[in-house]
């Protein structure tokens, strides 16, 4: 199993555009062998706009905010959560 810091800075590109592209970061770990947890965090710096409510400018968790579980959508704007 390869760690983050172990590749090159093209297979990184490569990777963070899947990861822009909308695979999940478990899945690119699971598909390329690379450590999940060496992976998490460079990839959801570079993955600013997700709807996490992280870092981001007003980014707040206004009150009755729910996310889903799952993926931390907001509850109705994922395929988890979302009511037909
Ligand atoms: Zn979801």
């Amino acid at each position: 199993m390869k760690n983050w810091g172990d590749l090159s800075p093209s297979e990184k590109d490569k990777i963070i555009k899947e990861y822009k592209n909308g695979k999940t970061a478990p899945d690119i770990a699971k598909e390329k062998g690379i450590s999940l947890t060496s992976m998490r965090t460079p990839l959801h710096r570079e993955h600013r706009k997700a709807d996490h409510g992280g870092a981001r400018k007003n980014s707040g968790n206004k009150k009755g905010v729910e996310f889903c579980p799952t993926c931390r959508k907001k509850v109705g704007n994922c395929s988890h959560t979302k009511k037909d």
